[in-house]
């Protein structure tokens, strides 16, 4: 069977292959979490809901995966959310996510809890600031070729993933070089992307959060990229953190790419449903 681009497989006569499945230790997780009192299930997007793709406006979730989080958003006792490193508006565009997930973008930054939550501020020094890196970084971009700025609320983003190799290196080799000391200035490395922010925020601190303002019992997370191993570091026992790929991880369970991630959500979904009686 050869997965197609939205990652289902295209030959459906051919019965020959084993189906993708998760390890009986991951299932078991997966049935241990689903009977939890108050259940949240936080997912990275890119590259977990949905495969990479080299222009991010392109990106979508694998449908059996929107599909199995959608169901898991209605059901009772249980909240959804997301926490991309994307600005808001970018996750919204590219999610379309149910009208009662959380969001969480910008890497923690931004955080969206519903209509009328509060959108972020910043202060003069940071909007001075932010100013002064996006210069730095334009500087930087007009020569590397391939490399662009993505502009978020709170950060600039240098983006390599078109530019070759050793040019993306250099590009962000100079970025680190300028910015690294400057006070009030964060930087993150993610997949040939590297993050500055005015504003001190992680996933782990948006995980913690999330747990808190949804009286989370225990909380289901999934993510692929080394921004994601904050959020894994801030489970605790009776979490489920599941890493997306092939790199270093801390997380308790792997899958190897977006195409698992379906299979986990609809595991979770059969017996989250099972649990509270839907
Ligand atoms: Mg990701």
């Amino acid at each position: 069977m050869t997965p197609d681009a939205t990652g289902r497989n295209s030959d459906t006569s051919n019965s020959d292959t084993a189906p993708l499945s998760l390890s009986p230790e991951l299932l078991e997780a997966v049935r241990r979490i689903a009977g939890t009192e108050q259940l949240l299930v936080a997912m990275d997007f890119d590259g977990t809901m949905a495969p990479l793709v080299d222009h991010a406006a392109d990106a979508r979730a694998l449908p059996r995966s929107a599909a199995a989080f959608a169901e898991l958003t209605g059901l009772p006792r249980t909240t959804t959310a997301l926490i991309s490193g994307r600005a808001l508006d970018s996750l919204r565009a590219v999610a379309s996510p149910p009208e009662h997930t959380l969001l969480i973008g910008s890497h923690g930054a931004e955080v969206w809890m519903g209509p009328g939550s509060s959108e972020l501020m910043l202060d003069d020094a940071q909007r001075k600031l932010l100013a002064e890196v996006r210069k730095e970084l334009e500087g930087i971009v007009e020569q590397a070729p391939g490399t662009l700025l993505e502009d978020k609320p709170a950060g600039v983003v240098l983006h390599t993933r078109l530019a070759a190799d050793d040019v993306a290196e250099d590009a962000v080799a100079a970025a680190r070089a300028v910015l690294q000391d400057r006070s009030g200035v964060f930087l993150k490395t993610g997949n040939r992307v590297l993050e500055t922010s005015v504003v001190h925020a992680s996933k782990g601190e948006g995980i913690a959060f999330l747990r808190q303002a949804t009286g989370a019992t225990a909380v289901a997370f999934a993510g692929d990229d080394t921004t994601d191993e904050d959020a894994l570091a801030s489970l605790i026992p009776g979490d489920l953190g599941v890493k997306v790929g092939l790199d270093f991880t801390r997380a308790e369970f792997r899958i190897e790419s977006p195409v698992h991630v379906c299979e986990l959500l609809e595991a979770l979904l059969r017996e989250r449903k099972r649990a509270v009686g839907a």
